[in-house]
C-alpha cells in the first residue's frame, strides 16, 4: 500500500540509538510520518514514563536523517510549548487527555492559531463520540488547520479482564460504530486507526489494519520498534519494521472511485425498504397503543413475560429461517418493546 498516511514509530523513544535505527528502517520502507512517545502517561506509577524533553532532539535528529516528519504525543501546555520550539511537525492527543476538557483546551490555547502543526486526536478512553468531538471542536475553535481524528478503541470493563474472559481479545475494545459515527458527523475530518493500541498484540494488528482500511479509514498509526521484545512499554504489540513491510504489502487498498451512480438502483431499493419499515413500525407502535388501553380498561398489568418470551422466540426462529443474525433481531426486538412498554406506561 502506499505510505502517504502511514505513521509509525516506537511507542516511545527510549535511547537515541533506538530512536535512529528505527527511523532509519522505517524510512526505507517508505513511511513519511515517525512517531514516539516522550512523555507517557501510564496507568501505574513507577512504570516507564518516557524520557522528556531530551527526547525532543533525537527526533528533530531523526528528521534530519531521514526526511521524515516527526512527531510525539503531548498531554499539557507544557509540552506544546516544547513541541512548537521543537519544530516537530506533528502531535497527538492521547486517549487519557482526550477525556479531560480542561487539558484539551490549555492545549489548544497553548497551539493558538499554529497554522502548521498537525494535531492527531485520539479517542477519549471511554466510548463517547460526542467527547472526542468536543476536543476536536477546541482545537479547531483555536485556529489549528491541520487535523485528523485517531481510532485507537476504548477501555471497557470487559477489556481489562480478558485473561478472565478470553472472548474479549483486544486491550481497548475497537467498537467501530463510534469512529463510523464520527465521519457522518465530521465527513471531511481525515480519520485513521491506530491498530497497535486497539490490539494489545501484534497478531492482531494485520487483520485491524484491513478492517480500518476496509471501512475507508485515510490511514494508520503503527507502534513499530527496532527490537519490540526489548520495549520499555507496549512491548506485546510492537512490530519490528520488517513486520511492518510485511503488512503494508498485504493490506488491500479499496479504490475510491465515484461509483455512486451505479449504486443508485439499489440504493433506491434501499430508501423504499426502509420507508416500509419505518411505516410498519409505526403501525405497530398503534396496535401496542390500542393494547394498552386495552389493559388500562381491565386493570391488567403492562407486561405480561410469557407474552413477550413467546414473542421474541417465534421472531427469532423467522430470522433464523430468513438468515438473519440472531444478534441483530434480539437487539431490535428488545428496543422494540422497550418503546412499546413505555408508550402503554403512559397511558
Ligand atoms: C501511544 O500512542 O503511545 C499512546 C499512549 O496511545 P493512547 O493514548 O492511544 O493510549
Ligand atoms: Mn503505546
Amino acid at each position: 500500500m502506499n505510505c502517504q498516511l502511514i505513521i509509525a514509530g516506537p511507542c516511545a523513544a527510549e535511547t537515541e540509538q533506538q530512536v535512529m535505527s528505527t527511523a532509519k528502517a522505517l524510512a526505507s520502507l517508505g513511511v513519511k510520518y515517525f512517531r514516539a512517545g516522550l512523555w507517557k502517561p501510564r496507568t501505574q506509577p513507577g512504570s516507564f514514563e518516557g524520557v522528556g524533553e531530551i527526547g525532543l532532539q533525537w527526533l528533530r535528529q531523526a528528521k534530519i536523517n531521514t526526511g521524515m516528519a516527526v512527531g510525539t504525543e503531548i498531554a499539557n501546555a507544557e509540552h506544546a510549548r516544547l513541541a512548537v520550539a521543537a519544530g516537530l511537525d506533528f502531535v497527538w492527543i492521547g486517549a487519557r487527555t482526550t477525556t479531560n476538557p480542561f487539558a484539551v483546551q490549555e492545549i489548544a490555547d497553548a497551539l493558538n492559531g499554529n497554522r502548521e502543526i498537525l494535531v492527531l486526536i485520539k479517542n477519549p478512553m471511554n466510548p463517547d463520540v460526542n467527547l472526542w468531538i468536543g476536543a476536536i471542536k477546541r482545537f479547531q475553535q483555536a485556529g489549528v488547520q491541520r487535523i485528523i481524528a485517531v481510532h485507537r478503541g476504548f477501555s471497557t470493563y470487559n477489556s481489562q479482564f480478558s485473561t478472565l474472559n478470553p472472548q474479549f481479545i483486544y486491550r481497548n475494545d475497537p467498537q467501530w460504530y463510534l469512529p463510523i459515527e464520527l465521519k457522518r458527523q465530521m465527513p471531511k475530518l481525515p480519520l485513521i486507526c491506530d491498530p497497535s493500541h486497539i490490539a494489545g498484540n501484534r497478531d492482531l494488528v494485520a487483520p485491524l489494519s484491513q478492517k480500518a482500511l476496509d471501512l475507508d479509514f485515510d490511514g494508520l498509526m503503527i507502534e513499530c520498534h527496532c527490537s519490540p521484545d526489548e520495549a520499555w512499554s507496549d512491548a506485546p504489540q510492537q512490530l519490528t519494521p520488517e513486520q511492518l513491510k510485511t503488512l503494508l504489502n498485504t493490506l488491500v487498498v479499496h479504490e475510491r472511485v465515484d461509483r455512486n451512480s451505479e449504486l443508485s438502483e439499489l440504493r433506491s431499493q434501499i430508501d423504499s425498504l426502509d420507508t416500509m419499515l419505518i411505516e410498519t413500525l409505526a403501525k405497530r407502535m398503534q396496535v401496542s397503543r390500542e393494547i394498552g388501553d386495552y389493559k388500562h380498561k381491565h386493570n391488567m398489568p403492562i407486561v405480561q413475560t410469557g407474552r413477550y418470551n413467546d414473542v421474541i422466540q417465534n421472531r427469532l426462529e423467522l430470522a433464523e429461517q430468513l438468515g438473519l443474525s440472531e444478534h441483530l433481531v434480539k437487539q431490535i426486538y428488545q428496543l422494540i418493546h422497550e418503546e412499546s412498554v413505555n408508550i402503554q406506561l403512559k397511558k
